[in-house]
Formats: structure tokens, sequence, C-alpha cells
């Protein structure tokens, strides 16, 4: 089934392979920045994020020189923030130690920061020709369907024995197209919901699809409910200006800029809950006004609701107790500061109200 199977998958993705900015590239940089943005980010969505990202940061060495704030600044909207530090800090080694170049070598790869397993094998096999084959939510649906896999894929045990799969499937001297027809038949005909089998070059080699049973596959183990948390967040006004605080590089949106608060504990009112974060974090003494608004997000592991209010301090110079910058911004000049989503909506809010001085 082996030969086949990769000689129908590779033909048809011939053929049919989206015109995507990054394809065609033989620069391995334009490829891991691809494969880093594309990580739980759709298609449609990286593909401006990619273009941008080239115009302003062509080259490793440029990547590496620029200030961290353009570099944030490029990547806000696309989330999962750790992931454009980690991209600077792998520039900076590779400009470092390595002539600034990525090596083609799968450990060295995976020896970088934020360059995991996936990344490696498709930085390895797309730019470099190496036979690794990748392992992503695509591959495994397809590979689930296709043996058939009656186990849970989402599982390290699924992950290894699925990953030497892909792995014996693979062509050898053929990985960059073999992994990337992998994933675009799971991008395009597998869907999860509703495979297009009817348009499927390798139905005819299906298990899923002889015994009719694609919509009870792949198989995943359920994940812990995400726990739901409720933030309070000051908008601090003095003569025009708003104060933003930038977070410690460490952690959730590290590096990133934001109306200072913090989450409700268990009894505490928002205003309370406000003015305990605002003294902990910046060491003011403040008085809260009016709601502005109310904005619901969802991370990976857990969900947010924050209420923002318009505040004012009272007493007290700021500190950097939980922060590592502090300003007074016009309200022209919050689009410049790199922030994650729902900063963003309430810096939109006070611009779009414009005229409020607290
Ligand atoms: Fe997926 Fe259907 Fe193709 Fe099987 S036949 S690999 S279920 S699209």
């Amino acid at each position: 089934m082996k030969n086949e199977f990769t000689a129908l998958l590779i033909d048809w993705y011939e053929h049919n392979a989206r015109n995507l900015p990054w394809r065609g590239h033989s620069d391995p940089y334009a490829i891991w920045v691809s494969e880093i943005m594309l990580q739980q980010t759709r298609v449609d969505t990286v593909i401006p994020y990619f273009n941008r990202w080239m115009n302003l940061f062509p080259d490793i060495a440029a990547l590496a020189a620029a200030p961290e704030d353009c570099v944030l600044k490029a990547w806000e909207g696309l989330g999962y923030y750790s992931r454009a530090r980690s991209m600077q800090k792998t520039a900076r080694i590779l400009s470092r130690d390595f002539n600034g170049k990525l090596p083609a070598d799968f450990d060295a790869l995976t020896g970088l920061p934020g360059i995991g397993p996936y990344t490696a094998a498709a930085i390895a096999s797309i730019a470099f020709g190496l036979d690794r084959a990748v392992l992503d939510g695509n591959v495994k649906r397809v590979l689930a369907r296709l043996l058939p896999y009656p186990e849970a894929v989402n599982t390290p045990a699924a992950e290894k024995e699925l990953r030497s799969i892909a792995q014996n499937l693979l062509p050898p001297g053929r990985a960059g197209d073999y992994n990337q027809a992998m994933m675009e038949l799971g991008a395009l005909i597998c869907l999860p919901r509703n495979p297009k089998c009817s348009e499927c070059p390798v139905s005819m080699l299906c298990a899923a699809f002889k015994e009719n049973c694609q919509s009870t596959l792949p198989v995943m183990k359920e994940k812990a409910a995400v726990p739901h948390i409720t933030v309070t967040a000051g908008v601090l006004h003095e003569n025009g200006r708003v104060l933003i605080a930038r977070r410690p590089v460490n952690g959730l949106l590290g590096g990133l800029w934001e109306f200072p608060g913090g989450k409700v504990e268990a009894g505490e009112s928002h205003a309370q809950a406000l003015t305990r974060e605002l003294e902990e974090e910046l060491g003011i003494t403040t008085e809260t006004g009016e709601l502005l608004g109310r904005y619901n997000h969802a991370y990976t592991h857990f969900k947010v609701t924050l209420y923002a209010y318009h505040a004012r301090v009272t007493a007290g110079e700021i500190k950097l107790l939980q922060a590592s910058e502090a300003r007074w911004v016009d309200l022209t000049e919050l689009d410049a500061y790199p922030m994650g989503k729902i900063d963003r909506m309430i810096s939109r809010d006070l611009v779009k109200a414009g005229d409020f001085d607290g």
C-alpha cells in the first residue's frame, strides 16, 4: 500500500496544492516563519501576517536586530506571543552561533527555542530535503481514518505510534512533498467534519471510507473542562492620557502592553479587586469609576471575562512592582504599542469614545 498511497497522494498534491506565499520558497527562514505562524492559526489569517513579516524582517539578521516591540507588534493578533519571542531568541542564537543560518539537522533544530519535533521535521524536510515525517492535527486525522486507528490520537503514546507510521510511509527523497501533501489533504479534503471522500485521491485505500466510519475517527480523549476567570482592568486617566503597563517578559502575553489590573478573587467586588491589583502591581491608590466595557476571550487553557473600568490615581507614585514598564500615553499613541486581543479591544473602544477625560 505504501508506494501506491504516496504516489497517489503526491500526484494529487502536485495538481491541487494551494498557491501560498511560502510555497516555492527555498529559503529555510521563510519556511520556518510560515510553520511557526501556522501553528494553531488558519492559513487565511496567516497570509497577510507572513507577507508583512517578510517585508519587515526579510532574513534572520533583520529579525535578530529588531526591537522586541516591533516584533511583538508585527505578531499582534496572531496570539501565542511566546512564539514571536522565541523566534527572535532563536534568530539571535543563529546569528551568534550558526553563521546566521538554520542548521540542516533535525536534532540541532529541536535544540533551538520554540522549535519542537513538528517544526523541526517541517523545516528539515521542506527546506533541506531530509527524510523526516511531520505529525500535526491534519496528518493524525488522515492516518486515523486511512488505517484505521481506533485509539485516541491525542495521547503521548498515540503521537509516538502515529509519528512512526507517518515516517514509515514517507517515500525517501520526497519528504517535503509528502509532508505538505499529507497536511494539504487534511486541510482540503479529509476535513474534521464531512470529509470530501468523493474527491479524495486515496479513498480506495482508506479503511474508514470502506467501512463508512469516517465520522467516528479520529478518536479524541476528552480534555478537562476549561476554567473561566473574571478579571478587572483599570483605564487610569490623567490630563487626557491613559496609563498602560508592560507585562513581565515571562508568562502569558509576556512583553505586551495592557491596561493594568488582575483576577477578581472569591468574595471580592470588581472595584475591590481592581483597587487591590493596582496597588500590588503599581503601588498606587485608585478610585474606580464607570464601567467602560465587558470583554470575553478564550485562551488555550482558560476563558476570561474582563471588566474594564475608568479609574483615577488618588495617591502614590507609580512603582514597577509587577510590571516591567508603565507609561502615560495619548489615545492616538495606543495603536503603536503591541497588545493582546482584549487590551486592543479596550484601546479601540477608548479611541472610538475619544473625548473622555476622567
Ligand atoms: Fe479522509 Fe475520506 Fe480520504 Fe478516507 S477517503 S482519507 S476519510 S477524505
